[in-house]
This record gives structure tokens, C-alpha cells and sequence, in this order.
């Protein structure tokens, strides 16, 4: 038996805690709250790192890390999701957390915020290695986990098959099924219809709202969609379906595009048969996607794409974050300067977690809802959502970023303040 191990969780200076962490100071100081309560907000509740031993497939041991934060309780159960990437760090899983705290928050689901993440490339182990790997982390997770605790759900490198395992080893340890305790499963196993697609239909329904609030048509607007996974290969599809011209896509391998707009069903056609969107017939060549002359521009990668070195590049007069964090605060002020508009993802990407609200809630009650209600009560919560942020940055002059952390971090303090403290 050989065993390998990774190298020490590496912190990363500057990087998405420090963004975290700057904005909620922003709104704090907005806010007028004393030292105490903002570090109270500040500081994530509970954390884990675990070890997991796998056993690969040709018997080497391998010892994988593994992190779950909560960030918050205050307003419910911890929700948030699982991330398998090899660039989890500890400050990450801290800021993606902090991040499920304010979306809850702000679309008034009644959760905090939570993450959780394995550092590891999920390309490269087979479907057995991940499955092992799951119920390992699961098991060593159990304890913080649970419909009440704290409910994971897909992220990076994560999917619904990934949610059933982890159902089921929670639901083996407890004794009975617990469908509750993630959502992001199967439909034929307590999933809800609509999840799949909910972060994609919420990135698009505020896209096009804010093209309009621009004065721009969304008929005929062109845009650039940076990620191809779960959350840009379907704003690509909707857009399009919406009549944007979708001029160029992109993932980690590359980016394909066409100024007279891309076949997406035939693009998503091709990724299914390769794996990438490079290669797609047809395609011009295409530098940088982040900086092509577009009327909207998503970015559903990870974060920190835009920074100081290439926001003042951007063209694209509206900026929609379907990933978390994609903006750094330096670009977020190149960006308002030129008068870009950039919608934050705890507001653009709330889909997700919208539905995922809806999943617990049947699972919870074992009574399932029609996609078509899931939709229409998605929409319902992404437009009021929308309405109430763009009222409050308009009214106090803010950026849609300042004015929609504001009111998140109104609504937990507002929680913490009421419940005091114990003892
Ligand atoms: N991972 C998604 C997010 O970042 C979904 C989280 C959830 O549904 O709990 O919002």
C-alpha cells in the first residue's frame, strides 16, 4: 500500500475572503453598526476541515481534505452548497459561505449560510472513487448536517448524483430515508422539477430585466457568457430563446463564438459529445470573451475574473455574476466609474437556492409540486427580488451591489438584534 498526500491548505492573500470581507464592511459602515455586531457578522459560526482516506480503484490510499462552514443560523438552517475543485481552499469555502448568507437573506428564504468543499479534480477519479469519496465526507460531516442543521446542494464539480449519495449515507446512518438533509437530488428520488435549470432562469430573467432597465431590447441585444456548466450552458439557452444574440461562450478549455450568434442547441450538442464548446464549427476566433463588444456580458465561471488588471476592458454596458464572487472590489469600482451595471450575484444567481428552498420544502412535507408552479413562484421571488434592490440603489444612489448587501445584512442583524444573545 503507497499513500499520497496533498500539500497544506494553502491561504490564499487578497482572494475571494478579502473581497467577502470588504464588501460587508461597505455595508456595515452604510449601516452605521458598531465593531461588535459587524464582527458578529463577520465571522463564520461553525467550521470543519476533515480528512478523507480514499481508496482509489487500484488500491493506493489517498488522504483528500475536505471543509464545511456555516456562516450563519441566525434565520434558519445552514444552505449552501458542495464544491469539488482542486482550488478549495479553507478562505474560499469561509467567503462562498458568507456569500450563502447575504443570497438567503435577500430573497427571504428562511436559511443561513453554509459551504462546503473537497479539495480535489473530480476529472480525475472515476464514478466509484467519487462516490466513496462522498460517503466518507458525508459520514464525517454528519454530526453538522441534517434538514434542521444544515442542507448541501450541487456547486462546482458537484451534481444531483453526488446529492443522492449524500442523502443516502445520512439517511443509512440515521436509520430511515431523509430526503430533507440536501436538495439538488434526482426528481426520481425527492428532487424538485425545476432545479436543474432555477440559478439559469433566475441569470436570465434579471439579465434581461436589467438590458431593459438600460434601455436596451433584449430582441436582438447581443451577449458573451463566460462557463458552460451548470449555470452558463442554460443562461446561453435561455437567452437565445429570450432572442439575444448569444455572440460568444466559453469554459476552462476555451471559448468559441460568432458575431452572428451561436447555434446554442447545436453548440450544447457538441459539448455533450466532446466535452468542450472548443472545436464547435463554425466559431471565429476570439481572444478574450470578458472584453468583447457585447450589450451583456454573464460571467458562470468562478470568481475573480474581473479584477483591477482587465475591468477597465470590459464592454458590455451590463455585467450579470451567475458565478459567486466573480468581481473583485477594485473592478467593482473600474466598473461603476464607467458606468457598466453590474447585477451581484447573491441577487443574479439566487435561482438556484430559490428552488432549492422549494426541494426542502416538499421533501419536507412529501408532497411535490408542478413545474410549472415551481417556475412561476421562481419568477415571482427573482422579480420582487430585482424590484427591491434596483428601488434601493436608485433611492440611496448605490451600486446594485452596496444596495442589495445592505439589505441582507439589514435582514441578519436585524434577526440577530431580535433574538439577543445567549447567555
Ligand atoms: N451552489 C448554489 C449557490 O451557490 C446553490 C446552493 C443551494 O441551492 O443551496 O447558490
Amino acid at each position: 500500500m503507497t499513500t499520497m498526500t496533498q500539500p497544506a491548505d494553502q491561504q490564499v492573500a487578497g482572494g475571494p475572503l478579502n473581497d467577502a470581507q470588504t464588501q460587508l464592511r461597505e455595508a456595515t459602515t452604510i449601516l452605521g453598526y458598531d465593531d461588535g455586531l459587524h464582527a458578529m457578522l463577520a465571522a463564520p459560526r461553525r467550521e470543519v476541515t476533515v480528512s478523507i482516506p480514499l481508496r482509489r480503484d487500484d488500491s493506493r490510499i489517498e488522504l483528500l481534505t475536505g471543509h464545511r462552514v456555516q456562516h450563519s443560523l441566525t434565520r434558519g438552517p445552514a444552505k449552501g452548497g458542495l464544491r469539488y475543485s482542486p482550488d478549495v481552499n479553507l478562505d474560499e469555502v469561509r467567503a462562498l459561505a458568507m456569500w450563502m448568507t447575504w443570497k438567503c437573506a435577500l430573497l427571504d428564504v428562511p436559511y443561513g449560510g453554509a459551504k462546503g468543499g473537497i479539495r480535489i479534480d473530480p476529472r480525475q477519479y472515476s464514478q466509484a472513487e467519487l462516490e466513496r469519496v462522498t460517503r466518507r465526507y458525508t459520514s464525517e460531516i454528519s454530526p453538522l448536517i441534517g434538514p434542521e442543521r444544515d442542507i448541501p446542494a450541487p456547486d462546482i464539480g458537484t451534481d444531483e448524483n453526488t446529492m443522492a449519495w449524500l442523502m443516502d449515507t445520512y439517511s443509512a446512518q440515521q436509520g430511515h430515508t431523509v430526503l430533507g438533509v440536501t436538495t439538488g437530488k434526482p426528481v426520481s428520488l425527492g428532487g424538485s422539477r425545476g432545479r436543474a435549470t432555477a440559478t439559469s432562469r433566475g441569470v436570465v430573467q434579471v439579465a434581461l430585466a436589467a438590458l431593459r432597465s438600460r434601455g436596451i431590447d433584449p430582441a436582438g441585444a447581443t451577449a458573451a457568457v463566460q462557463g458552460f456548466g451548470k449555470v452558463g450552458r442554460y443562461a446561453a439557452r435561455f437567452l437565445a430563446e429570450a432572442g439575444v444574440r448569444v455572440a460568444a461562450v466559453s469554459d476552462q478549455y476555451g471559448t468559441t463564438a460568432a458575431s452572428a450568434g451561436l447555434p446554442i442547441p447545436a453548440v450544447e450538442e457538441h459539448v455533450d459529445a466532446t466535452g468542450s464548446v472548443v472545436g464547435f464549427a463554425c466559431g471565429d476566433q476570439v481572444d478574450d470573451l470578458l472584453t468583447l463588444d457585447v450589450d451583456l456580458l454573464v460571467v458562470a465561471a468562478v470568481e475573480g475574473v474581473l479584477h483591477a488588471g482587465n475591468a477597465a476592458e470590459v464592454r458590455a454596458q451590463v455585467i450579470v455574476e451567475g458565478a459567486n464572487g466573480p468581481t473583485t472590489p477594485e473592478a467593482d469600482v473600474i466598473l461603476q466609474d464607467a458606468g457598466r451595471l453590474v447585477v451581484p450575484d447573491i441577487l443574479a444567481n439566487a435561482g438556484g437556492v430559490i428552488v432549492s428552498y422549494f426541494e426542502w420544502v416538499q421533501a419536507n412535507q412529501a408532497y411535490w409540486w408542478s413545474a410549472a408552479e415551481v417556475e412561476a413562484q421562481l419568477a415571482d421571488r427573482m422579480t420582487s427580488a430585482w424590484e427591491r434592490v434596483s428601488e434601493h440603489a436608485a433611492r440611496l444612489d448605490l451600486p446594485l451591489r452596496t444596495a442589495a448587501t445592505c439589505l441582507a445584512v439589514e435582514r441578519v442583524a436585524q434577526a440577530h438584534l431580535l433574538r439577543g444573545l445567549y447567555p
